[in-house]
């Protein structure tokens, strides 16, 4: 069957056809290709064609996919049963590996999704303080638990209003801009003792890729130590991808709680949150913050992690960014050359090219950007074999599985696109 076919079929079975909203590719005026399989950098559709891929399942996928080691991880730990629901030693050896790579996690609780582990780290920044009031930023996405539905990022943008979720659920989301420090220290200020986090996402990546200013995270660091609240990092993005240690580690920042996701499950559906040990020894059984999940530290999901991680172990992560740096200085150079402005904004492996000619430092710069060149681009570049995310508020993903011909590719099918 063809994509547009089995458009047709799942629109009668799930809402837009599709399990996560921004995949109907609706932002980009356009149906979803459906695809039959995925090997290193390519993704195949139904259709028969081949595209360069730069959404890697949103992040997950940065040795590839079908990475060798990670896929005899999986068959390997399928054949011992893809689930108990009991302790396996997998979860040990990943625990141990994540904390080696991310000291700050001297303990930490796996779960099965980015969702679970910022909605529980939210709960146990609760509980440990005692105090209800949290601060989130605008254009932050934390997943998709109630009390993060204020203002968020990513597909959550697209919606008006959250049906749903009632006011009474967001009314201790206390919301800054990002990169507005004194925004926070106000926020601190009007609510003295009440507020138990402040989470954020060290590099925004659901408004478009968005870099921290100078001193953002420093202020956010001590205005947490002076006002006796936890500080989250969200590196459900970040972690494994800046740098082995996450952003903590390319910015030299220690957060109280840290969550990830996408990176260490190789592929497979897994989170984590995890911190200082006496933070986390607050969660059941030890403590009284209860979070419990089925299938936690799936015994497959653990595998394919470990696996994951220790082949990022010898990849070189300056390399990647220098080779990324040379392709978006390229399609910077096109776009300039077309009179098409843009703006830039990059890190490591991630980038977004921005439909504007002015700096994106927060969610209303970011919504300000010309959504119709995105689309004709994202259209003109599917139809040449390049797969780039269907909306432009979200971020590329440049892997350790590009060679510098898919990155040659990316750009001559830049240098056609009209608009
Ligand atoms: N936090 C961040 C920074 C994310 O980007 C996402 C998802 O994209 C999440 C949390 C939620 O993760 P999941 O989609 O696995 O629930």
């Amino acid at each position: 069957m063809d994509s547009k076919s089995l458009y047709t079929r799942a629109q009668r079975v799930m809402p837009g056809g599709v399990n996560s909203p921004l995949r109907a590719c609706q932002y980009v005026k356009s149906e979803p290709v459906f695809i039959e399989n995925a090997k290193g950098a390519y993704l195949y559709d139904v259709d028969g064609r081949k595209y360069i891929d730069y959404v890697f399942s949103w992040g997950p996928q940065i040795l590839g996919h079908q990475d060798a080691a990670v896929s005899e991880a999986a068959h390997r730990a399928i054949d011992l049963g893809s689930s108990y629901g009991a302790p396996c030693v997998g979860e040990i050896a990943l625990a141990e590996e994540i904390s080696k790579m991310i000291p700050s996690m001297e303990m930490m609780r796996m779960v099965s999704s980015g969702t679970e582990a910022t909605m529980s780290a939210l709960r146990l920044a609760r509980g440990y303080t005692g105090r209800k009031k949290f601060v989130k930023f605008i254009g932050n996405y934390h997943g998709h638990a109630d009390a993060f539905l204020a203002a968020a990022g990513s597909a959550a943008a697209t919606v008006p209003g959250t049906p749903g979720v009632p006011e009474e659920v967001t009314q201790h989301t206390l919301l800054a801009q990002y990169n507005d420090l004194e925004a926070v220290k106000a926020l601190f200020d009007q609510n003295e003792k009440d507020i138990a986090c402040v989470i954020v996402e060290p590099v925004a990546g659901n408004m478009g890729l968005v870099l921290p200013a100078d001193g953002f995270l420093q202020g956010l660091r001590d205005l947490c130590t002076k006002h006796g609240a936890l500080l989250i990092f969200d590196e459900v993005i970040t972690g494994f991808r800046l740098a082995p240690g996450g952003a903590q580690e390319r910015f030299g920042i220690q957060p109280d709680l840290t969550t990830l996701g996408k990176i260490i499950g190789g592929g497979f559906p897994v989170g984590c949150y995890g911190g200082k040990r006496e933070i986390m020894e607050h969660m059941a059984p030890v403590g009284n913050v209860f979070q419990a999940g089925t299938l936690s530290g799936n015994p497959v999901a653990m595998a394919t992690g470990l696996a994951t991680l220790n082949r990022l172990k010898d990849c070189d992560y300056a390399t990647l960014e220098t080779h990324t740096r040379k392709l978006t200085d390229e399609l910077v150079a096109i776009m300039t050359e077309k009179g098409q402005p843009v703006t830039l904004n990059q890190i490591g492996s991630i980038f977004t090219l921005y439909f504007s000619d002015r700096p994106v430092t927060n969610m209303i710069e970011s919504s300000q950007c010309d959504a119709e060149s995105y689309t004709a681009y994202w259209q003109q570049m599917l139809a040449q074999g390049i797969y780039l995310a269907p909306a432009g508020f979200e971020c590329v993903f440049t892997s350790f599985a590009h060679t510098e011909e898919d990155f040659e590719k990316t750009v001559e099918a830049a240098r056609r696109v009209e608009f």
